[in-house]
C-alpha cells in the first residue's frame, strides 16, 4: 500500500477481527535481516466509517496503550459499522523503553510528522502513518498522556480548526468522549504533529491527555476506555449507547497560561492540580539546593483559571513547562470565530 516500506500484516478490507503486525525493516546488529513489528488490530464488519485509535504515540503514557490493548481483546465485530484499527503502541520501540522518545533514534514521533519513507525509524513509523493509516479513516483519536515529565485533569482534546464542519464534528466527539475536561488547545507548534497530519487531511481528530508521571492511572485508564466507545458511537462506527458524563469545557488560548522554568532547581507546588487559580497568585517556589541561603524564586500564575497540567517531577531545569493554567472555553469561539493557528503551548 502506498510507497512506504513498512508493509501490514492484515488486511484492512478484510470481514472480523484480525490481529497482526506492521512489519518495518529493521537491520541491525544481532538480526541482519530482522524487523520492528508493530502490534494492530483491525476490525471490518460491511459499512460505515473507518476509525484509526493509536496509542504509545510517546511511550511513557500507558492509559491509551492500555485502553486499547482491552479493547483489541475485548471488540465484538458484530457491533461494528465499517472499520476500527487499534495500534496501541504505535512509537513501539518506545513503548517498550517505557521512553518518550524512540531509543532506536531518538525520534520523538509526535513532532516527525509527515514523516519519511527512506528517513530513520521514527520518520518511517510517520510516514505510513501519513500515507497509509490517515488517508482511510474519518476519524481519528490519539491517545495521550502526560509522560513522565507531566500530569494533566484527565482531558478530551481538539483544536481550533478553520472548516466550521470539521470543528463541529470534531466538537461533538469531544464532548461524547465525557472526560471529566474537554479541552482546546493552543498548540505552540503545530509543525510535525500527528494531529496536523490528521487536520490538514480534514478528518475529525480528537486527542487526550489523561493523568501521567509515567503512571498508569485507574480512574485515567476508565476515562479512557468509556471515551473510546463512546467516541465510536458518536460516529456511528459502533452500535451501543453513549455513556453521558458531565465535561468541563476549557480553553487555554490567550497569554500567560504556560509557566516555563527561569531557573534550575527543585519546584515547590503551591496548589494542587484542578485548584482554583488567580492571575498573579504565587503557583510554585523553586529553591537552590545548592545554595540554601539564597531565597526561593516565586512564580505567579500569568493568567486566571485552573490548574490543568503540572510538572510531577521536583527537578527543573531552565525552560521547563512547570504549570498551565486553562481558562473556561466560550463556546462560541469554537462555533463561530475565526481560525487561528498558533499559541502560547506545546505538549
Ligand atoms: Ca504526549
Amino acid at each position: 500500500m502506498g510507497d512506504s516500506r513498512i508493509r501490514a500484516g492484515v488486511d484492512f478490507d478484510r470481514p472480523g477481527v484480525q490481529h497482526g503486525h506492521l512489519d518495518a525493516p529493521y537491520s541491525r546488529d544481532g538480526s541482519a535481516w530482522g524487523s520492528l513489528l508493530i502490534p494492530i488490530t483491525c476490525v471490518v464488519n460491511g459499512a460505515g466509517p473507518t476509525v484509526l485509535l493509536t496509542g504509545g504515540n510517546h511511550g511513557d503514557e500507558y492509559e491509551g496503550q492500555v485502553a486499547l490493548a482491552k479493547l483489541c481483546r475485548a471488540i465484538d465485530p458484530a457491533q461494528v459499522r465499517g472499520r476500527i484499527v487499534i495500534v496501541p503502541a504505535l512509537n513501539y520501540p518506545a513503548a517498550r523503553a517505557g521512553t518518550r522518545t524512540s531509543p532506536i533514534d531518538g525520534g520523538n514521533l509526535n513532532r516527525s510528522f509527515p514523516g519519511r519513507r527512506d528517513g530513520t525509524m521514527t520518520q518511517m513509523i510517520a510516514h505510513y502513518v501519513d500515507s497509509v493509516l490517515l488517508p482511510m479513516a474519518d476519524v481519528v483519536v490519539d491517545l495521550h498522556s502526560g509522560g513522565t515529565s507531566l500530569e494533566f485533569l484527565p482531558s478530551a482534546i481538539m483544536h481550533r480548526l478553520a472548516d466550521r464542519q470539521q470543528s463541529a464534528r470534531t466538537f461533538a466527539a469531544l464532548k461524547a468522549f465525557g472526560a471529566p475536561v474537554g479541552l482546546v488547545l493552543e498548540e505552540l507548534d503545530t509543525a510535525g504533529l500527528l494531529d496536523t497530519a490528521a487536520e490538514d487531511k480534514g478528518k475529525v481528530f480528537l486527542s487526550t491527555e489523561l493523568c501521567g508521571g509515567g503512571r498508569l492511572d485507574f480512574e485515567g485508564l476508565a476515562i479512557a476506555e468509556r471515551g473510546i466507545r463512546n467516541v465510536l458511537i458518536e460516529v456511528g462506527a459502533l452500535r451501543g449507547e453513549i455513556e453521558r458524563r458531565p465535561t468541563r469545557l476549557l480553553d487555554t488560548d490567550g497569554p500567560g497560561r504556560f509557566l516555563k522554568a527561569p531557573e534550575a532547581g527543585v519546584c515547590e507546588y503551591l496548589a494542587p492540580l484542578g485548584a482554583a487559580v488567580e492571575r498573579g497568585q504565587p503557583l510554585a517556589r523553586i529553591h537552590f539546593l545548592d545554595r540554601p541561603s539564597r531565597e526561593a524564586v516565586v512564580l505567579t500564575a500569568g493568567a486566571g483559571g485552573v490548574l490543568w497540567g503540572r510538572r510531577p517531577l521536583a527537578q527543573c531545569d531552565v525552560g521547563d513547562c512547570l504549570a498551565i493554567v486553562a481558562g473556561e472555553l466560550d463556546e462560541r469561539s469554537i462555533t463561530s470565530e475565526p481560525v487561528r493557528r498558533g499559541g502560547p503551548g506545546v505538549l
